[in-house]
């Protein structure tokens, strides 16, 4: 039996058997991925691109069912590069945070222009493309070009701060976290020690109720051999979110179109298909500075209840206010039915359901940008 480590020293076990443990736990435990190369073939640089990008805030599960979709329909670096950025963003739903399908886009369209279609390999050049950040570069770096680096990710950070028991709060531990994942950087089979790693945090070593039993590495764990492995790692506690919030106009035209403006091409959901609304506000909620916002002059019915949507900067409360009109004013007109033509956010989608309406999938096309519905049976013709 081996005596127990001191508190907050090095695991019991030297590095090659923790990687040893580790990558044989992998080899018969490894989730079948669509993104995820055989065992024994070298992964796909696009591939591991586009997954990186999704992964980075959205759960592998949503991503599973996502990704052959966007891959049916941008199959290569050149075709991700040389679609619209509507085409992109449209694709993207359903996976939010849509930034990063902005930064997807320009960076596919960097690496076609500046680096011949290829991956770079070094990281200050992969650092240099658009919605990269150390994490991902650390990713591609270990996945497509099997250099010897640990990516530190949300999983990772938990498995390494339980494994080594490291009970400073984050972000102060992250410093110490980085340093334990260094430490278990190999040349040899770099990509799947990264992919270990989060397949473990994701699978195992899970936020809650970790499944230590099914471990690797339950032997030489630190924090689960003193019972501490579900209070790891400590965070400070969150800042509390401002609320902001406004007014958005759900107006229909005689034949149930319903009026939608695009957002400026730059900021927080740029690019997208919101209904028209007042601006967001800090405090207390002024509806008659609001009512001001409104794309017609007519009688504005107030709906019971607001819309809550949580960005990472501040919590948005939206209250619904429809209405009917017989005049529709020039705007981006598109029927219930055909939303699917459109990219639309989540809160969007949100303040849709509120009133009934589940915009389904659909096809890529133009939105009507008349404001009659003779002109909309033209443009559909
Ligand atoms: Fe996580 Fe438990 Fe494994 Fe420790 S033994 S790394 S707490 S799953």
């Amino acid at each position: 039996m081996m005596a127990e480590a001191p508190r907050g020293e090095p695991s019991r076990w030297p590095t090659a058997r923790l990687l040893a443990g580790l990558l044989e736990w992998y080899d018969q435990q490894r989730r079948d991925l669509p993104w995820r190369a055989p065992p024994g073939k070298p992964a796909d640089a696009y591939v591991a691109l586009v997954s990186e990008f999704m992964l980075q805030q959205t759960t592998a599960a949503t991503v599973r069912r996502r990704f052959p979709t966007f891959m049916a329909r941008f199959p290569t670096l050149m075709a991700l590069a040389d679609a619209p950025l509507e085409d992109v963003l449209h694709a993207w739903q359903g996976l939010g945070y849509y930034r990063r399908a902005r930064s997807l886009h320009a960076c596919a369209i960097a690496i076609r222009d500046e680096h011949d279609g290829r991956l770079p390999r070094v990281e200050d050049a992969l650092l240099a493309l658009p919605g990269i950040g150390a994490y991902t570069a650390r990713a591609l770096q270990a996945i497509v070009h099997d250099r010897p680096v640990v990516p530190v990710d949300g999983n990772v950070e938990r498995v390494l701060a339980r494994l080594f028991r490291i009970e400073t709060p984050l972000p102060r531990a992250r410093g110490a976290i980085v340093a334990r994942a260094d430490a278990l950087a190999s040349s040899d089979r770099p990509g799947d020690i990264a992919q270990a790693l989060m397949e473990l945090g994701a699978t195992v070593c899970r936020p809650r109720s970790p499944l230590c039993v099914l471990c690797p590495w339950m032997e030489p764990c630190e924090a689960r051999a003193t019972g501490v492995a579900e209070s790891l790692p400590r965070k400070a506690p969150p800042a509390e979110k401002p609320v902001r919030r406004g007014l958005a106009f759900l107006l229909r035209r005689g034949d149930g179109a319903i009026l939608f403006r695009r957002r400026p091409d730059k900021g927080l959901l740029a690019g997208l298909h919101e209904l028209p609304g007042s601006p967001w506000q800090d405090g207390p909620f002024d509806l008659d500075r609001a009512l001001e916002y409104a794309p017609a002059k007519v009688e504005w019915r107030l709906l019971h209840g607001t819309v809550r949507h949580v960005f990472s900067h501040f919590v948005l409360e939206v209250t619904l206010a429809e209405a009917r009109t017989d005049q529709p004013p020039l705007g981006l007109w598109c029927h219930p039915d055909e939303l699917g033509r459109l990219a639309l956010p989540t809160v969007t989608v949100k303040l849709l359901r509120h009133v009934g309406i589940e915009p389904g999938p659909g096809r890529v096309a133009p939105p009507t940008i008349a404001g009659s519905p003779a002109r909309r049976r033209t443009a559909e013709a």
